[in-house]
């Protein structure tokens, strides 16, 4: 049995739903069936759930929102029209929008949950009737109704555990079941949502509920592609087939397809998981499975990713310093600062971290702290790094894989600032410059990709 989980591109439009209707019904195994809100159908557009946010927040503010909850409106009565689906449904539609917009606003959170969640489950019901006009027996199904819980962290709530076993019983049904992505409920019956894009989420706990054969993410690209096609436009052959650590040290560092966080119940659960097309069908697309063939010498992709910064601390005899990395990291910890990695030398130590997490008013609180309580020698923060990723469980058992990537940075002028190997065994982390970024990974294509 699959579960097939289709963005929000590929029901953006009637011409997309009839995609999604037309692959569902070429494989009797897609049984269930998870759909995003209505996305964008070309790159001016809106996505749904952005209209709905800001819907929302006229709502909140009391100003007028009739324009943007006409605008939601339309979006799906277009794609009814288009499909010739029962009017009945935009009525439906239009009265679920308004009963929410109408509803208690004194909790932001909870009211922006029913607001945003309104896009994917109308979603699903609309594409149930698109199933149902072909004939095909296709049910909705509320997540309420499925067992679906969660907590009441609204807007990045998390699935409770007792979830799975109410799923792997709801979920047993004749008929194909169409199920809207990104939100659940809380005990209270409270509707919560996954962050943004969550979509991706639901999708994989129903494959691990029900133990699915494959969880099939249908998206907007043929495959996840080796290297990033803004960075090397020439890169034509995707991923075939990568293993689950892959794909989390490659989605570590920018691999925007999906993120590695939403598909955890799946990996978890060791459920295999296919990145698809819906508008190339025929394409394999690629594979993310527990594990795989592995070829000596195999990379599997390049990633890279900007706005890293280093705080470097250097003290003569820090080696001879018990508890100095333990006191570094508490001031970090004090600030609620989460750290990426830590390179060390004899006498000093690097901490990367995310330079979005650390802005100058926390960092010149945690260097006067650093300095009260460590007294080092030199202490500096530098900012504009990007680190590279090269993985491949290949990478293991080969000789010479450093000294090949190291040459080709050097061949190509970039001068490496940093570099982690040891502890994880199937990646070699650089940090660069950020002004070196796109040369690196484009040098490192070429000498693993193309020659
Ligand atoms: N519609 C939601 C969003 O735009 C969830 C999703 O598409 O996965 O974030």
């Amino acid at each position: 049995m699959k579960v097939c989980k289709f963005g929000g591109s590929s029901v953006a439009d009637a011409e997309q739903v009839t995609k999604i209707v037309n692959i569902v019904l070429s494989d009797p195994e897609r049984r269930i069936v998870v759909v995003s809100a209505p996305g964008k159908r070309n790159k001016t557009d809106t996505k749904v759930t952005d209209l709905l946010i800001a819907c929302a927040e006229c709502a909140l503010a009391g100003t007028d929102y009739e324009s943007v909850l006409q605008a939601i409106i339309a979006r799906y009565a277009e794609i009814q029209k288009d499909l010739n689906l029962p009017g009945e449904i935009i009525a439906e539609i239009e009265r679920d929008l308004r009963s929410r917009v109408d509803g208690d606003k004194t909790d932001r959170g909870i009211f922006l949950d029913s607001m945003k969640a309104a896009g994917e489950d109308n979603s699903a019901k609309l594409v149930a009737e698109a199933f149902l006009a072909r004939g095909v027996q296709a049910v909705y199904l509320n997540p309420r109704d499925a067992g679906l819980l969660m907590t009441s962290d609204f807007g990045n709530a998390q699935l409770l555990d007792e979830s799975y076993a109410n799923l792997a019983t709801s979920l047993k049904r004749e008929e194909l079941i169409i199920f809207p992505g990104f939100f659940g409920y809380t005990k209270e019956g409270k509707v919560a949502t996954f962050p943004r894009g969550g979509s991706d989420i639901t999708g994989s706990i129903l494959a691990a509920a029900i133990k699915a054969d494959v969880y099939e993410n249908f998206t907007d690209v043929d495959s996840v592609y080796p290297v990033d096609p803004r960075l090397v436009p020439s890169v034509k052959r995707g991923i075939s087939v990568m293993t689950y650590r892959e794909m989390r040290e490659l989605s570590y560092a920018g691999f925007g397809v999906f993120n590695d966080e939403a598909v955890f119940p799946a990996v978890k659960a060791g459920i295999p998981i296919n990145v698809r097309n819906t508008n190339h069908p025929d394409a394999p697309g690629t594979m993310i499975v527990q594990s795989r063939r592995v070829i000596p010498g195999g990379v599997v992709g390049i990633a890279s990713s900007d706005g890293f910064c280093n705080l470097f601390v250097d003290k003569y005899m820090m080696n001879r310093e018990v508890g100095f990395g333990r006191r570094l990291l508490q001031i970090l910890e004090e600030e609620g600062v989460a750290y990426e990695h830590m390179p060390s030398g004899i006498d000093n130590v690097s901490v990367v971290m995310r330079e979005k997490y650390f802005d100058p008013v926390r960092e010149a609180r945690v260097l006067k702290h650093i300095k009260s309580a460590l007294n080092p020698d030199a202490l500096v923060v530098e900012r504009g790094y990007s680190l590279i990723m090269l993985v491949g469980e290949g990478l293991i058992y080969t000789v010479g894989m450093m000294a090949k990537a190291a040459k080709a940075l050097a061949d190509a002028g970039v001068n490496i600032e940093m570099i982690n190997q040891g502890s994880s065994e199937i990646s070699i982390m650089f940090g660069v410059r950020n002004e070196f970024r796109a040369k690196a990974v484009l040098a490192l294509y070429h000498a693993f990709f193309t020659e």
